[in-house]
């Protein structure tokens, strides 16, 4: 198997390209897909910094690679969950990838500020664990970007994460979901940090073997809440139709985005008027829903 650009032996067959790659021209490929995603997408510029939230696998960590290689400022974020050994594993592996390269890191961790883990967060407040957990994630991602000064977060979805959510929220026609599901999230006139995902053009596998290129460790363990979760059961689904029909995800969820650029140019911004009256984040209540979680989670009943 060759390389179809340069004709050297190729280290990854590309079947939804009908092509074969080498090392550098496959990384040359990557960076391009990226750097295609951030500038179509209006994403970031190189102005100003940008915060990559990074979990310890291999999705943020190699995307945080890809933007310091493309140039732009960045530092990175992460929270530990407190969930037992796999947190700990996780913070190691992002303190040894920021320290190898002298990169800058905020490390916030659960059981520091609330004395507790995330798991025991989601049993005091009664909602299941992965929803309590986007619930703080997001809370977070976007205190620290605002009171640091970073204009957008970055996070390492993929085309796998992408197109697995969208085939959730088409079976469960959540019209509303559909209608916000983006690459881009607005900052809303500056009330927000923007959200942006620079992976969604990425299927998984290919940023697998930039990891293994580039030799970056990463935590390859799933985390221990997400067991059973219906998500794996769609991604699976997606690779059997990715099998049968090379470029099937592809299409699927950058044809979804195609569709929906033509009947909303612009995505609509979250409806987020009113501010929490108790962090001062948009919300659309009196309360955000990270404020009603935290302060069922602490109340001693
Ligand atoms: P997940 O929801 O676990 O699939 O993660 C999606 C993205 O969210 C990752 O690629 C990271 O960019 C970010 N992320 C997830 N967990 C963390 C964490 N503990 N700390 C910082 N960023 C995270
Ligand atoms: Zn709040």
């Amino acid at each position: 198997m060759k390389c179809r650009r340069c004709k050297t032996p190729a280290v990854i067959k590309m079947p939804r390209h009908n092509t074969a790659f080498c090392d550098p021209c496959f990384q040359e490929y990557l960076l391009k897909q990226v750097e295609r995603a951030i500038s179509s997408g209006k994403m970031f510029s190189k102005e100003a910094p940008v915060l990559v939230a990074v979990s310890g696998g291999k999705d943020s960590l190699a995307l945080w690679d890809i933007l310091i290689k493309l140039g732009y400022e960045t530092a990175g974020l992460h929270l530990n969950l407190g969930i037992g050994a796999y947190s700990k594993r996780s913070q190691q592996m992002v303190e040894q990838f920021a320290n190898a390269r002298g990169l800058a890191l905020i490390v916030e961790s659960y059981q520091k500020s609330y004395g507790l883990g995330v798991i025991e967060i989601a049993e005091e407040s009664a909602r299941p664990a992965c929803s309590a957990c986007g619930t703080m994630k997001r809370h977070h991602f976007n205190r620290i970007a605002m009171e640091k000064g970073f204009p957008v977060v970055a996070t390492g979805h993929n085309l796998d994460d992408e197109a697995a959510r969208l085939l959730g929220n088409l079976l469960k026609w959540q019209v509303s979901y559909l209608e916000k599901q983006s690459p881009v999230l607005s900052d809303d006139d500056g009330k927000w940090a923007k959200k942006v995902r620079p992976l969604y053009r990425l299927p998984e596998r290919e940023i697998a073997a930039y990891t293994i290129l580039n030799r970056i460790e990463y935590v390859v363990e799933e985390c221990p809440m997400s067991k059973g979760a219906k998500v794996f059961a769609y991604k699976e689904t997606l690779n059997q139709l990715e099998e049968a029909s090379p470029g099937a995800k592809h299409q699927f969820y950058l044809g979804f985005l195609k569709q929906k650029e033509a009947s909303f140019p612009t995505p609509p911004p979250a409806k987020q008027d009113e501010t929490c009256r108790t962090c001062g984040q948009p919300t659309q209540s009196e309360q955000c829903g990270y404020c009603r979680l935290i302060e069922r989670a602490t109340t001693v009943s």
